[in-house]
């Protein structure tokens, strides 16, 4: 039987050392985007597991190195950790109250970028496993594995190949995810599932050069309109979706997930006021509908669109480019490559076979069932530490490489974590609160523990 009460006291006197540590690692630029101390970072990162007793190797892909990690434990059963040790950039540069890659503490928190996403969760998550072998005799419970990859805020592009290049390496019993968060109750949220995404640039040419629009107005044709018409075809103002067959593979939620939703808090007044928004679509007013919707449902959103002159004053120019991005967010059954070809089709049937689509990139649905065993643990063990169980939350409307470890690896997904509201992650001033810090590496011990 664990010894919370020594685990916990270990941790509070560590506290200092462990921040320490997770500062050396912010310090390291790493920025998947710009291709910079992705190296450097990994091996960083090789040597933390090291020092533990892990097995580390640094695995090549085509983009970033893998930092796969390996300890043997007491019990046969395994725990896979999943993590990025890549960060966003961090512009505006002007927007930070300190330096972004020289981690500084205030009030509380420390501030640094990749302090959240992902760097301290991987740090608190070695901090619990220092805690479990300094009071259980140098052993650990369970066999631990970590999979940290290089890639993630560029959209994991190498992770489900080295997935399954190498399953029997990463071969394990459950998964912990990268991150966790508590709201703005501090109550733990248990995040099961990501809706997928498929990316694509459109794109029309219809002329060599720009053309003057008293030539060309009547006789050419403009790519501008071109493209307008085309992504005109593929929503209409009812919202609904008009590719064909966009909906065929939706799997409907449950009334378990309904439950699930219901019993989280009310949205749409917050939603108003943090974004500025008037009013929601299909005249959704709040309530369980909206918080359904808004997870739930497929999405078609124009990104952003450019074309012909959009500066000061008038140019009476015919565009003879065209391009928008565009993303679909991916319910539960939808495929990426479906979701594409579907696309192609669409346009060529509707006369527009002169828009070329670019794949920017995807990524399918995923989820874990919100009965599983190893979920419960995940959110029962929460209690101990936050005084609440956390509070479940079936799919959420982002997207990530959750799908190869639910169905390659065939693992159940769990989140755990340290992030709050005011976590920044993305923005200037990203930070993490050393209490919830403490507090992620309490859980993360005892979902080892009891796991074992
Ligand atoms: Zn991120």
């Amino acid at each position: 039987m664990a010894d919370y009460q020594k685990i916990d006291s270990y941790l509070t006197n560590h506290l200092e050392k462990s921040i320490q540590e997770l500062s050396r690692l912010c310090a390291q630029p790493s920025i998947a985007a710009q291709n910079h101390g992705m190296q450097e970072c990994a091996s960083l990162v090789a040597e933390m597991l090291s020092n533990r007793g892990f097995a580390v190797e640094v695995l090549p892909t085509a983009g970033a190195p893998v930092v796969v990690g390996f300890r043997k434990g007491q019990s046969d059963r395994t725990l896979l950790f999943y993590n990025h040790y890549d960060v966003q950039p961090a512009e505006p540069l002007d927007l930070w109250e300190s330096p972004p890659f020289e981690p500084t503490l205030r009030d509380g928190k420390l501030f640094a970028r990749g302090v959240s996403d992902d760097k301290g969760h991987i740090v608190s998550r070695l901090f619990a496993i220092d805690a479990l072998l300094e009071t259980n005799h140098g052993e650990l419970p369970c066999n631990i594995k970590f999979v940290i990859e290089g890639e993630e805020e560029i959209g994991s592009v190498h992770l489900p190949e080295f997935i399954s290049q190498h399953k029997e390496k990463l071969a394990a019993d459950a998964c912990v995810w990268e991150f966790g968060r508590v709201d703005f109750r501090e109550v733990p949220l248990q995040f099961l599932g990501l809706r997928g995404i498929c990316y694509v640039e459109l794109s029309c040419r219809t002329a060599d050069i720009d053309v003057h629009s008293g030539v060309g107005g009547s006789i050419f044709p403009n790519a501008a309109w071109r493209l307008v018409w085309a992504l005109n075809s593929l929503k209409g103002p009812d919202e609904r979706i008009r590719i064909d067959g966009y909906y065929d593979d939706v799997i409907p939620p449950s009334e378990r997930d309904r439950q699930l939703i219901e019993a989280l808090p009310e949205i749409a007044e917050e939603y108003k006021q943090r974004y500025g928004v008037r009013e929601f679509l299909k005249g959704m007013t709040g309530g369980v509908e909206l918080r359904m919707a808004e997870v739930f449902e497929p999405t078609c959103t124009i990104c952003g669109i450019t074309t012909g002159y959009q500066g000061p004053g008038t140019k009476t120019v015919l565009p003879a480019y065209a391009s928008a991005k565009v993303d679909f967010r991916l319910a539960p059954g939808q495929m990426p490559e479906k979701v594409l070809a579907s696309l192609r089709k669409h346009l060529d049937e509707h006369g527009f076979s002169d828009i070329e689509i670019h794949y920017l990139g995807g990524e399918p649905p995923a989820r874990t069932d919100p009965d599983d065993p190893f979920v419960q643990l995940v959110v029962n063990t929460a209690t101990d530490v936050y005084g609440t169980p956390m509070q479940i939350v079936p799919l959420t409307g982002g997207s990530g490489p959750n799908y190869p470890f639910i169905h390659e690896l065939g693992l159940p997904v769990a989140s755990a974590g340290i992030g709050y509201e005011g976590s920044q992650a993305h923005a200037p001033n990203e930070n993490i609160r050393l209490d919830l810090y403490l507090k992620g590496a309490r859980h993360i011990a005892r979902i080892i523990t009891e796991f074992a």
